[in-house]
């Protein structure tokens, strides 16, 4: 959409972040970004095209072959990076209700996802590089040998709209540390807040050319994935999308990491404790109105618990507080946009049509006309091979399904294309972790759900390959290099 170029507001951002200055898209392509609970218009965006991504691409590269950032220590960047922390958790507020107001996210949420998480990862990763030596020396058959990490080069992060703060900085912080340079391509529906990783970027001194933030549509996306210039390309999003960024990338024979889309599924054994459940699923299943990456929308339950679970997890969806974002009593925001919004509700009337039985929920909240907003939704009796069991929907609607026992439970959740997250509700821990170690998933959590960002994080199957977060998060922007010195010519 190009909104009008005299309609100022305060969240007019019309240029662009490349070599650190602000420019005007080459395109003058501009994008009207709706505000999900009203669908009134927010603010203006400048979006990006394929000369902007290539002004970045050459920027980062000279930042690294002729600019200060490829000579710089450890110590040096793990500074720049603690006062990029600092410029972003000095707008954390302000970014979280930005954020809230563009996708939906419920305020109390936002505000940890969208303020204060990309400040700890940044702090993460300074501090996990300064305690990185980047050579070491092996004895070797004829000498020595220095093994040596050196930064892959230029990164193309592109990100999706759910998270884009912290799904932002999952790939912005190693990079930085690793001494890698980044063109960030945020998701058009998000923006405006993109913009702000550039106000803090400034303010912290970060070099020009290291951080660059070029939103812009899929086609313009395409130009940095393709662009010679890129050494890695750092992508999450669905996993259409994925597959056809990781084929191209494996074509160049261009590093990449695919973070993607999820069918999760929480097994709750006959032993479990539905309280446990109730007071977990807001973190499991709902978070961000369930347009979550890794909610697990699949909830298989043991047939002697089957009828009590599924009215504890109804119960749950018709207590929860559906409304404004910015409220913090509110559990269920409304879904990005009315497209997003279309294809949550074209799911509820698929499942309506599958011999699944409709318990709460199934359409659009009473008294809530304007918004994208959707009613938190459980569907029992559902079958694994329904549609809503094998496909991602990205809003609240569940799935459960019963299992005979925890065998049949770990069968269920891996018959699926996906393995991103999960979990397992049981009185006897071991039993659960013994259920855990058996389904095929990147992450999976007993009793509870919450990411540990000092842990590696991913998807198995169709859910990506490469893992963000924790020191195996940094190793990806990372290359090995051997130095073969000393000793005798080998006879
Ligand atoms: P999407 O794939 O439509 O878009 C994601 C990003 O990729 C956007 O910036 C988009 O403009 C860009 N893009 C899409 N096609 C492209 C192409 N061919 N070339 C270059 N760029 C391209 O996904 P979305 O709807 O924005 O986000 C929702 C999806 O993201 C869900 O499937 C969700 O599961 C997934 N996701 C995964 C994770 C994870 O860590 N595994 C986290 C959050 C979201």
């Amino acid at each position: 959409m190009i909104a009008s170029p005299s309609a100022k507001t305060e969240l007019d951002r019309r240029n662009l972040y490349v070599d650190g200055a602000w420019v005007e898209p080459s395109g003058a392509e501009y994008r009207g970004v709706r505000e999900a609970a009203t669908g009134e218009l927010l603010g203006t965006a400048a979006l990006g095209s394929e000369p902007d991504l290539d002004a970045a691409v050459r920027a980062a590269r000279r930042a690294i072959d002729e600019g200060p950032w490829g000579e710089t220590t450890t110590a040096e960047r793990a500074q720049v990076m603690r006062r990029f922390a600092q410029a972003l958790a000095d707008r954390a507020a302000a970014t979280a209700t930005l954020v809230s107001r563009e996708n939906g996210m419920p305020i109390a949420q936002s505000t940890g996802f969208n303020g204060t998480a990309p400040v700890a990862l940044l702090r993460m990763y300074a501090d996990l590089i300064e305690a990185l030596p980047l050579e070491e020396i092996r004895p070797s058959a004829h000498g020595s040998t220095i093994v040596r990490r050196e930064p892959v080069g230029v990164v193309g992060a592109i990100t999706p709209w759910n998270y884009p703060q912290a799904l932002a900085m999952f790939k912005i912080a190693p990079s930085l540390a690793a001494g890698c340079t980044v063109v960030l391509k945020p998701s058009p529906e998000t923006a405006l807040d993109s913009f702000v990783l550039g106000d803090a970027a400034a303010e912290a001194g970060i070099p020009p050319g290291v951080l660059n933030i070029v939103p812009a549509g899929r086609e313009a996306g395409w130009s940095l994935v393709t662009h010679p210039l890129v050494d890695k390309i750092s992508f999450t999003g669905s996993t259409t999308a994925g597959r056809v960024i990781g084929a191209e990338c494996g074509r160049l024979i261009r590093r990449c990491t695919l973070e993607l889309g999820g069918k999760s599924a929480a097994i709750f054994c006959e032993d479990g404790d539905v309280d446990d459940l109730v007071a977990g699923l807001g973190n499991a299943s709902f978070k961000n109105n369930s347009q979550t990456c890794t909610t697990q929308s699949r909830i298989l339950v043991a047939r002697a618990r089957y009828d009590e679970v599924v009215d504890a997890v109804a119960q749950y969806c018709r207590q929860m507080v559906v409304g404004d974002p910015l409220d913090p009593a509110t559990t269920c925001g409304p879904m990005v946009s009315e497209e997003h919004l279309a294809r949550v509700l074209g799911f509820i009337d698929i499942a309506r049509g599958s011999g699944a039985r409709l318990v709460t929920g199934g359409g659009r909240p009473v008294g809530l006309d304007r918004g994208w907003f959707v009613e938190p939704t459980v569907f029992a009796d559902v079958d694994n091979g329904d549609r809503l069991a094998r496909e991602e929907v990205f809003g609240p609607v569940m799935a459960v399904i019963p299992v005979d026992d925890d065998e049949d439970a770990v069968r269920v959740a891996n018959d699926s294309n996906y393995g991103l997250g999960g979990s397992v509700w049981s009185a006897d821990e071991e039993r659960a972790l013994g259920i855990a170690r058996r389904v095929r998933t990147g992450t999976i959590g007993i009793n509870r759900y919450d990411l540990d960002f000092g842990a590696p994080f991913g998807g198995m199957k169709d859910s990506g390959i490469g893992r963000e977060l924790g020191p195996e998060g940094l190793a990806s922007y990372l290359e090995y290099k051997s130095l073969y010195v000393g000793g005798d010519q080998p006879g």
